[in-house]
């Protein structure tokens, strides 16, 4: 079993739906390959047996190693310079397809029938990660698969599964101060309401177009002069911006009697001409006052990484999703998602804790060259570990490790 779920794992932390065989090939020719040096697999299975074997393994097996990779960030105090408004740390959460097809599908697959009589199988998935204003990294925790039972309208069943989530996980993260970002479907009432009665706290994107009720009142307030509203210059490179905000708190969130307040700002950034560059609002339990707001959207705004970082790095940047293993009849395909995304996590572990891994990261010009190398070192060379690759690596491109951590 270890030997089939870290040859399924060693694809993706190399990125190379050849990596296995190129190891097989290896191992005839000299007895020895990077699968055993590098990943102590003892014996690599066929992509059947992979394929036959994951099937049966529910993704969940995994998470565990979610949350020992959470613990140890966390006791090394590298999430001390992960927080947010008032010390909090910020997560997002954000659905995203991780599988589309329309003949492909399994036991699990979301069906949509369009009414051109065509069907489309899908899966999707909530990938919640740690963001924090000003850092590229974002930290993934566990995921949350969408079931076929979640809802039929695409918000319905994203909701339904963020809500699961935050069941789940709340005696784990609302005891260290957890806000969580999320974009406008989020930012309705039932939604809101669970969770502050789990303790977290919450930013959460709010759209004029969804939140009528909401924007009367905030024109209401503007009317009466009790808006607050406040501007700076902000130098953006050679750039000035002009950075307008404006909140109030205690706003009903929607038109009816039991309405839940909520606290509303917004941001908007022009150009000296006065062209608008950006505009966002958002709703937050946090009370927003003149020296938080900048902080508030600050925090808010950070939840854009879950798509560009994270979301997209996963589809776009190598991690084959789905990969030549196929779908499987019951878990395979959740079961290489999550192994995806745990490939992911620990390649940001190791740039946090893997002082040679950081410095090769920086010195290649892209991920993509990263990758590209270690696919073609790892085909051609056996290393006998880790640190061996990195220090080839290093030495071949006249990179000085400090003299600390030699
Ligand atoms: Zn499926």
């Amino acid at each position: 079993m270890e030997d089939i779920v870290l040859s399924a794992f060693s694809v993706f932390f190399i990125q190379s739906p050849s990596f296995l065989a190129y190891q097989k090939t290896m191992k005839n020719a000299n007895g020895m390959s990077n699968a055993e040096t590098l990943f102590t697999i003892e014996k690599i299975p066929s992509d059947n047996h992979i394929r036959d074997i994951l099937d049966n393994v529910h993704p969940e097996l995994l998470f565990p190693v979610f949350d020992m990779i959470f613990e140890m960030l966390k006791k090394n105090g590298y999430l001390n310079s992960f927080r947010g408004i008032n010390r909090n740390l910020l997560i997002a959460l954000d659905g995203t397809q991780c599988f589309s097809s329309e003949k492909i599908h399994c036991k699990n697959c979301s069906v949509t029938h369009h009414r051109d009589g065509t069907t489309t199988y899908h899966h999707s998935v909530i990938t919640p990660v740690i963001v924090t204003p000003g850092k590229k990294h974002a930290i993934s925790l566990c995921p949350e698969f969408i079931t076929p039972q979640d809802g039929h309208e695409k918000q319905d069943s994203e909701i339904a599964t963020a809500k699961r989530w935050i069941c789940k996980y709340a005696g784990k993260y609302v005891a260290k101060q957890t806000t969580i970002l999320g974009d406008d479907l989020y930012s309705r009432q039932p939604f809101c309401e669970e969770l502050l009665e789990l303790g977290f706290h919450f930013i959460l994107v709010c759209k004029q177009t969804s939140h009528k009720t909401l924007y009367k009142w905030v024109n209401l307030v503007e009317s009466i002069g009790n808006l607050h509203v406040f501007t700076i210059k902000v130098l953006n490179g050679r750039k000035t911006e002009i950075h307008t905000y404006r909140y109030a708190n205690k706003l009903p969130i929607r038109d009816t009697d039991d309405a839940l307040m909520v606290n509303w700002c917004e941001l908007t950034i022009r150009n000296e001409g006065g062209e608008i560059l950006y505009k966002n609002a958002f709703i937050t339990d946090h009370i927003i006052t003149a020296e938080n707001v900048t902080s508030i959207v600050r925090s808010g705004r950070a939840r854009w990484k879950i798509e560009n970082e994270n979301n997209n790095t996963l589809k776009t940047k190598g991690y084959n999703l789905e990969h030549n293993y196929g779908h499987g009849d019951d878990h395979l395909s959740t079961v290489l998602v999550t192994l995806n995304i745990l490939a992911f996590l620990i390649h940001t572990l190791m740039e946090f804790i893997d002082e040679k891994y950081r410095l090769l990261r920086d010195s290649l010009p892209t991920r993509k060259t990263f990758f590209d190398d270690i696919r073609a070192l790892t085909r051609y060379m056996c290393f006998g570990s880790w640190d061996d690759m990195m220090d080839f690596m290093l030495k071949g491109l006249e990179i000085e490790m400090p003299p600390n951590q030699r």
